[in-house]
């Protein structure tokens, strides 16, 4: 509604504004931007209160969860938001956020300030000129991502990182600080990270002989669809293992090649991505695992144990062995060439 107005309004003035001088067309010009500014200002002057949980691809906003389609990143002791989701937080809506694709900029306009920001450019442009940043957004994916303190205090808001919640708050100077509340974190599953001792999987589905989370069925039905198409030969040989279960395989696999050998490819009982019912061991050919390494991500699934990575994993390279994280976070690792879920936790 308001938009219609306002592009009504500028086509009037645009015709009008032929007839007068170039000063006057400057001052008119300047008036127009703000009295947009002002507009959209006030109609986007919502006092957000956001909690972004660092790495995930969910976020709080005004005490509702809500899911991303994108996940924050820290780079450099910097944090990094999608923009929508940003803006969002600095109480603008989507209809404020310009994205020009070719000169890879976006600007934001809303509580009387218009920003432009260019990917890789430290310039920040605003009313009252550029502004030189120490950070430059980053376009991944196809994405833009900006400097979240950056942005936000330009828009009246705070930018806070919490440690204990291991979180990035954005509130308005004077309100109270959101409330970081318990977030589903990354499970990281290794040899020197073991599961709880009364871990319980979430809830277990059948997958052809197997048994995997409830949360990887449509992926991997996904995932086994999209291989059938490329003509890509895929089959399971393993998923969820019960602790009794690892135990037994791995005492099997120690006895006739020693502890040694046995701790280079299978976890010991409650060292095992496999009780977690997220980690699958899919194969076929060679086709099949480069196939999959590309593939993979878009699906949500990552190669747990690549090549050249076994001082950091503590597995030998298991083109078989892939983990669910959900396609946010496997497509912003592959994007940014990040291989170990240890690498994307900072956990090494
Ligand atoms: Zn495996």
């Amino acid at each position: 509604m308001a938009s219609q107005y306002i592009s009504d309004f500028i086509v009037d003035a645009g015709t009008w504004l032929r007839g007068v001088g170039r000063l006057k067309r400057i001052i008119v010009l300047f008036t127009i931007s703000c009295f947009l500014c002002m507009t959209l200002g006030v109609v986007s002057a919502a006092a957000n209160q956001t909690v972004f949980p660092a790495g995930v691809d969910m976020y709080t906003l005004n005490g509702q969860q809500q899911k991303m389609d994108a996940v924050n990143f820290i780079e450099n002791g910097r944090v990094y938001v999608p923009v929508r989701y940003l803006a969002n937080a600095c109480g603008l809506y989507d209809g404020s956020i310009v994205w020009d694709a070719p000169s890879q900029t976006v600007t934001l306009q809303g509580n009387n300030q218009m920003l432009s920001l260019q990917a890789g450019n430290r310039q920040l442009v605003t009313a009252a000129g550029p502004v030189e940043m120490d950070v430059v957004p980053q376009v991944i994916g196809g994405r833009i991502y900006l400097p979240a303190r950056w942005v936000a205090q330009y828009f009246g808001y705070i930018v806070e990182w919490d440690e204990p919640g291991h979180a990035v708050l954005v509130y308005l100077p004077g309100d109270d600080k959101p409330q970081v509340t318990p977030t589903q974190r990354i499970l990281l599953v290794n040899k020197l990270k073991g599961l709880p001792q009364d871990y319980q999987p979430s809830l277990l589905v059948n997958f052809g002989d197997f048994q995997v989370s409830a949360l990887l069925q449509q992926p991997l039905q996904q995932l086994y669809q999209a291989a059938a198409q490329q003509g890509i030969p895929i089959a399971m040989t393993s998923a969820y293992r019960s602790y009794a279960e690892q135990k037994t395989l791995f005492d099997e696999r120690a006895r006739l090649y020693g502890v040694a050998v046995t701790e280079a490819t299978v976890g010991q009982p409650g060292y095992s991505e496999h009780e977690t019912g997220l980690a699958v061991d899919i194969g076929g050919s060679a086709v099949t695992y480069r196939w999959l390494e590309t593939n993979g991500p878009r699906f949500g699934f990552v190669l747990r144990y690549p090549r050249g990575k076994e001082s950091i994993t503590g597995y030998a390279y298991e083109p078989w062995h892939y983990r669910y994280l959900g396609m946010p976070v496997a497509t912003f690792m592959q994007a940014k060439g990040i291989l170990t879920l240890e690498e994307y936790l900072h956990i090494y």
